[in-house]
């Protein structure tokens, strides 16, 4: 009789690269592959329309991959920890695999069910996959973690280099007997009544092989210009490889050695990998991020009540602030910001409009295809000023000022808000901003 070995695909939907699927080959048993979507384990973030939209395409992907190769991949839903050992209980499993998690509520679901399952006598094995330094791996001289970028960043580069990635396996042999799954399109992932996904097929493919090759194209084409040109939203030379990191299409350690291998000049580029390390980093050590001011004398900050209408006229670019507006547009539509017009349009939410920074937060976290757990909410504070290692609140982005900078000629404007100009604008720029300055002035009295 064999007993199987699970492999649970969290946030690491590839074949190459993923120690959590190699462990289970090495033991030599049939693999049954699983992803749970978890919508009722407790403190668990319900994932945002995109990233859902994003979901269901990377998993059609993988269970097509999965299935050329020899096992099948099962889908269940409800709590995680439930369906992994009603999964090991249908199939008489030996053994549960998967790769590391870093949010708060996902550590304390997997480190029960890790010692449920060691009590019950399976093995089960736990990989570092996501990130290339896990966040207590990195310390201060004085043992504490960091709070500062730069010398988070130094530290890292200090330690030993990141691992060679893991080849692809070329076969995966699956289980005899046919284990239960719920039919993909049955979790309704997809947009229907509206379908506002036009866009999003537009944009993008999800799934391994398109993030392969969009790594290599980058690296051919885009690295060479990265450090001068990535602040321009018109030039597309940034990687565009957030939402494959976030759905673990592409390992961290591949990015690292593909791009080492390029020859090209590589800091800058990896110093931004550097910035995805660390807000996870800050998150493992602050687990309510999305909720909670890391400087807690923002708590302080006078939030005048919500106006419901410019909330809205931001989430639908109609502000009359170009490149607020083409910026907005651009999420909408694909999914996706470019990093410059994320922090203008961010700053522009907080600072012009006075609107918490936590409805900015979770309108990104609804509309990115790249929605981060660690990386959204830890810039939005960063933005916001009450982050780590934050801009500070004075330090007001002037949308117009950032747009003769960084679109000179006009063309993201005019790609993405043509007719802003026409709109009459929300807010004066300038009292608005003084309005902000004033607001402050009473966090640094609390302070
Ligand atoms: P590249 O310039 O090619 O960078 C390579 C990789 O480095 C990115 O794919 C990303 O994984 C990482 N990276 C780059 N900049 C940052 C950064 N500032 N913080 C963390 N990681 C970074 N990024 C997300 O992945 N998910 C989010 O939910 C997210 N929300 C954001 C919200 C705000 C308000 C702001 C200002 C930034 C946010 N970012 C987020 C960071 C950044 O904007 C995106 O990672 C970047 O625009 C993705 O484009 P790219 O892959 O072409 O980046």
């Amino acid at each position: 009789m064999s007993s199987p070995s699970i492999v649970w695909f969290r946030d690491d939907l590839r074949l190459a690269d993923n120690p959590a699927l190699r462990a289970a080959l090495d033991r030599g048993e049939p693999v049954i592959c699983l992803y749970v979507l978890d919508e009722e384990s407790a403190g668990v973030r319900p994932l945002g329309g995109a990233a859902r939209w994003w979901l269901h395409h990377s998993l059609a992907s993988l269970a097509e991959r999965i299935g050329e190769r020899g096992s099948v991949l099962v889908l269940r839903r409800g709590a995680a920890a439930s369906e992994v050992r009603r999964v090991v209980a249908d199939t008489g499993a030996g053994a549960v695999f998967w790769n590391r998690r870093y949010g708060g509520p996902e550590r304390e679901i997997d480190a029960e069910l890790k010692a449920g399952l060691r009590e019950d006598g399976l093995e089960v094995g736990s990989f570092a996959a996501s990130l290339l330094f896990e966040p207590w791996t990195v310390r201060t001289g004085g043992g504490t973690h960091f709070s500062v970028f730069t010398p988070f960043w130094r530290a890292c580069l200090h330690l030993p280099a990141p691992r060679h990635p893991l080849p692809e396996p070329r076969e995966i042999a699956g289980p005899d007997a046919r284990i239960d799954s719920d039919a993909l399109d049955d979790w309704a992932l997809l947009p229907t009544r509206p379908d506002w996904a036009g866009g999003l097929r537009e944009s993008w493919e999800p799934g391994e092989p398109a993030a392969r090759a969009r790594l290599r194209t980058f690296l051919r084409d885009d690295l060479a210009d990265y450090d001068i040109a990535r602040d321009e939203p018109a030039s597309g030379v940034t990687s565009g490889l957030s939402p494959r990191l976030r759905w673990g299409e592409i390992s961290p350690h591949t990015v690292w050695h593909e791009t080492m291998a390029s020859g090209g000049d590589a800091g800058r580029f990896l110093s931004e990998i550097g910035w995805r390390e660390f807000a996870w980093h800050t998150l493992f050590h602050a687990p309510d991020l999305a909720e909670v001011n890391l400087r807690r004398s923002f708590d302080a900050f006078p939030w005048p009540r919500l106006s419901p209408s410019h909330l809205e006229a931001w989430q639908r670019g109609r502000t009359g602030i170009p490149l607020v507006d083409a910026g907005m547009r651009e999420l909408w539509h694909t999914g996706i910001m470019h990093n410059r017009v994320r922090m203008v349009t961010a700053s522009f939410l907080i600072k012009n409009l006075l609107i918490d920074w936590r409805h900015g937060e979770q309108w990104f976290w609804d509309t990115l295809v790249d929605a981060d757990a660690a990386s959204n909410p830890f810039n939005w504070q960063w933005v916001a000023g009450s982050g780590a290692d934050a801009a500070p609140y004075f330090r007001i982005f002037n949308p117009e000022t950032q747009a003769q900078k960084f679109d000179a000629h006009g063309a993201y404007i005019g790609r993405w808000a043509p007719d802003s100009r026409s709109i009459e604008p929300l807010v004066d720029l300038k009292e608005s901003r003084k309005a902000a300055l004033d607001a402050y002035d009473v966090v640094k009295r609390s302070g």
